[in-house]
């Protein structure tokens, strides 16, 4: 009597063949790709974020370019760019992104001509439709830039662009929820181990789930949760900052015009009848403390100046808005670290991309599935961004980090 009393109030531990901890565009896309390839296995997305309002994804530029340093990374934007073109063949009739292809431009000043040059190549031969600009060829494309100190520019013919980040981080999610993932709200604080096995995690509520493969999609927080099961994985958060800025000068050829990456970092695109803008703080800059705490100062010092000194419309500028957005920063090398673990290896990494994980999220998740699935990467070498170059110090560089 005692005993069947007591195993009524025990709930069965939930139990998932896939759980992937982080419901932005990574764990959305894994989800959504084991479904689509016909994972027959259950499915769950654990965040802790359900509004998915302090994520990296919803707070990303939205951006996707071909130009990179590392083949693999002109892949997965490929890969991405390709699932842009088809979205209504994939998602329905009323999916909408908001893509807009203008382009990017990277601008760069004669002592950084060799290493554009170099990357145009790359970018070249991996498929990307760029063309290095020289001179009056830059001014006469973009007739609203100061080219003075400049060498020239590379600029993205097509392919390139940007979109509505949290339109296709939600396309993504609803289509896999659509097919049966199902998402559980919860902070994850523990991982459950047995050897070299993870067995399960544990929540903030104290609940356990116990799984098959473990996915880290945590964004910013992929470092504290490998952490949880005593690895070590270099990928945190960086704080970084975007302006939204007012430009009355600014004419239709301003409006059309491309993402522009100045040579001292300072980048900036239209947004809507608007621009934004920002910059990556130099590395003794770099903010310690992780909070959404904008910093006026920092666009007053040292981004205006580089806005209005390149185009003269932009002397006269207002900002409107602002956010605060932090990056799943890769100390080693800023580029993505995809894969199993070596030695635990139901645990699959996708993680710190660094500032460009939005436009790599459709072909990480596409990579992480054919792990789960097939053991091995089908569509896209990625064995280089293994976890396994931490541990060997063998950083691989994306030099285009912006
Ligand atoms: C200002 C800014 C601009 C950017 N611009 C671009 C751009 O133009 N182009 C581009 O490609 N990329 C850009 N990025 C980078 C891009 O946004 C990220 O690389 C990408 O969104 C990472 O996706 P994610 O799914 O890994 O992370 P996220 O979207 O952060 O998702 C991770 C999720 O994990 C959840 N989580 C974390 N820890 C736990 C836990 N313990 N338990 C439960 N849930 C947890 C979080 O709540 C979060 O929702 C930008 C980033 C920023 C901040």
């Amino acid at each position: 009597m005692w005993q069947a009393a007591s195993l009524g109030n025990v709930r069965p531990m939930k139990r998932f063949d896939v759980l992937i901890v982080g419901g932005g565009i990574i764990g959305s896309a894994t989800a959504w790709y084991l479904k689509k390839h016909g994972f027959a296995g259950s499915i769950a997305i654990v965040e802790k974020d359900t509004s998915y309002q302090f994520g990296c994804t919803g707070r990303s530029a939205g951006g996707i370019r071909q130009q990179f340093s590392t083949p693999e990374n002109i892949a997965l934007s490929m890969f991405g760019l390709k699932l842009v073109r088809n979205l209504k063949q994939e998602f329905g009739p009323d999916a909408d992104v908001g893509f807009r292809e203008q382009g990017y431009l990277i601008l760069a000043s004669e002592s950084g001509m060799p290493i554009l040059e170099e990357n145009h190549a790359v970018q070249v031969a991996n498929g990307g439709d760029n063309v290095i600009l020289k001179g009056n060829e830059l001014a006469a494309r973009f007739p609203w830039l100061v080219t003075d100190g400049l060498a020239g520019g590379c600029f993205g013919l097509s392919g390139e662009g940007w979109m509505d980040p949290y339109s296709m981080m939600s396309l993504l999610r609803k289509a896999a929820v659509a097919k049966g993932v199902e998402v559980i709200t919860g902070e994850v604080t523990g991982i459950l181990k047995l050897g070299n096995a993870i067995t399960g995690i544990s929540l903030a509520s104290g609940e356990e789930i116990s799984c098959g493969t473990l996915v880290n999609a945590a964004g910013a927080g992929a470092g504290a949760l490998a952490a949880m099961a005593g690895i070590d994985l270099p990928v945190g958060p960086r704080k970084r900052f975007v302006y939204v800025f007012d430009c009355p000068a600014a004419d239709e050829a301003l409006h059309k015009g491309p993402l522009t990456v100045q040579p001292n970092g300072v980048w900036f695109r239209p947004e809507g009848r608007n621009f934004i803008c920002g910059l990556s703080p130099e590395e003794h800059e770099e903010p310690t403390v992780f909070d959404w705490e904008m910093d006026h100062d920092f666009f007053d010092e040292k981004i205006w100046p580089a806005l209005a000194e390149r185009v003269p419309k932009f002397e006269a500028i207002k900002v409107i808005s602002s956010w605060v957005g932090h990056y799943d920063y890769n100390a080693l090398d800023q580029n993505a670290i995809i894969g199993r673990h070596p030695q635990v290896t139901n645990l699959i990494f996708a993680n710190g991309f660094s500032g460009h994980g939005f436009q790599q999220g459709p072909a990480a998740g596409n990579a992480v599935a054919e792990l789960v699935m097939h053991g091995a990467y089908r569509t896209i070498d990625l064995t280089r961004f293994c976890y396994e170059r931490i541990g060997r110090n063998e950083p691989l560089f994306e030099k285009n980090v912006i």
